[in-house]
């Protein structure tokens, strides 16, 4: 009788042990799928003004096969305006 008792503890106690060791992974993995909104965001340099704006807000554009992030459309025409005139016809 009393092993029995002690075979049931063993289980109870392994349990506990599966339970206490899954939650925390659970719970590591629903912050991963919601990340926390205080998260810094990658910040890109505007090459035409030099302000720093986060990726998401950021207007990209292909030039010459890269690609290049601006604060704003306005700035991107600007960059290429003067892409254009530093480009002296060498190529
Ligand atoms: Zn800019």
């Amino acid at each position: 009788m009393i092993l029995r008792l002690l075979v049931t503890i063993v289980i109870i106690y392994l349990l506990y042990r599966v339970i206490k060791g899954l939650l925390p992974s659970l719970m590591s993995k629903q912050k991963l799928s919601n990340p926390p909104s205080d998260i810094i965001e990658d910040l890109i340099e505007d090459p035409y003004c030099h302000a720093y704006v986060p990726k998401s807000n950021a207007y990209s554009e292909t030039i010459n096969g890269r690609k290049i992030f601006f604060c704003s459309r306005k700035c991107c025409e600007q960059y290429k305006n003067k892409l254009k005139n530093n480009d002296t016809g060498e190529d």
